[in-house]
């Protein structure tokens, strides 16, 4: 490890950290091809409506299985997006998600964009472009974006979200509840929806004051006429309590876990035959 370096004092020279750049370099090439041959897929999470219990849409996510196991996407996105591949696989999910979806009528697509392809000025017009080619309906799309991007490149932003939502593709504010956004980014950006972080909600099982904290939330939210999915719902105290606060969606465990594209057209047979 190398040293904190003081005054006058030199850094030491550390093996480790050359065997890590090493490491991260092997992990992006990996990565790199991971995309192009297809080895990253989507799964989808069913969600749920709040008031009758059926599928009325899902959410993509991506997995990346390799010959020694899955990465999870909590390292291989953060890692796209600081070796400029998030494009890439970004536009490798939407084209896969879509064709999926495209089986599932009726039902909504919901798909996780970084900041960073949201700042890319090309974004808007690429997204439109696979839309058309696969004869997609924007009003059944919706991408789902961190306050991150509120942050670091309002302007931009701005101009995508616009330009996306001029031809109907909505947007929910994603995670809302553990960083920084505010209700005012809610108005401001034009959200269509909010989702709740999987945090508040487990807070339910352990806090004391969790409930009170999630209906102040969701009741900022209805107040602005922005509806609600909870996420992370994996007990039915946890449903019953976001269902009386007004989420009109719920997303977790309980009532689905993210599965094949093939397990979902069997769950919804299921549930169209019942
Ligand atoms: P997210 O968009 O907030 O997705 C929800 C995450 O919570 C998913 O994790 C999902 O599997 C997990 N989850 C859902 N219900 C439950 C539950 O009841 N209990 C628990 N413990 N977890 C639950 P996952 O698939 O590991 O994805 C993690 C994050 O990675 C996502 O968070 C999203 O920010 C990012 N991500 C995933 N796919 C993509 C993608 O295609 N593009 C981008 N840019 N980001 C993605
Ligand atoms: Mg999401
Ligand atoms: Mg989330
Ligand atoms: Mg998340």
């Amino acid at each position: 490890r190398a040293k904190a370096n003081g005054k006058g004092q030199a850094v030491e020279y550390d093996p480790e950290l050359d065997r890590e750049r090493i490491r991260v370099a092997e992990l992006e090439g990996l990565l790199k091809n991971a995309i192009g041959s297809g080895a990253i897929e989507a799964v989808f999470q069913p969600l749920v409506s709040a008031s009758t219990g059926v599928v009325t849409g899902l959410e993509a996510l991506a997995r990346w299985k390799t010959a020694t196991g899955n990465v999870s996407p909590e390292i291989f996105i953060p890692l796209a997006e600081r070796c400029g591949l998030i494009d890439a696989l970004g536009v490798h999910m939407l084209r896969t998600s879509i064709g999926h979806a495209k089986s599932w009528p009726g039902l909504t697509l919901s798909v996780n964009v970084s900041p960073i392809q949201l700042c890319n000025p090309e974004f808007a017009a690429q997204v439109i472009a696979i839309l058309q080619e696969l004869d997609f309906d924007p009003n059944r799309l919706t991408l789902e974006i961190t306050e991150g991007v509120l942050m670091t490149n309002p302007d931009q932003a701005r101009r995508s979200i616009d330009q996306l939502k001029r031809v109907g593709i909505k947007f929910a504010l994603d995670d809302f509840g553990c960083g920084y956004a505010s209700i005012g980014a809610l108005r401001q950006f034009g959200f269509d929806r909010m989702k709740i972080d999987r945090s508040l909600v487990s807070a339910l099982d352990v806090t004391a004051n969790g409930a009170d904290i999630l209906r102040a939330t969701i009741s900022l939210a209805t107040a602005l006429q922005i509806p609600v999915t909870a996420e992370g719902i994996e007990n039915s105290r946890q449903a019953a309590i976001l269902r009386d606060a007004g989420c009109d969606q719920l997303q977790g465990y309980m009532l689905g876990k993210p599965m094949s594209a093939c397990d979902i057209s069997s769950r919804l047979r299921e549930e169209s035959a019942a």
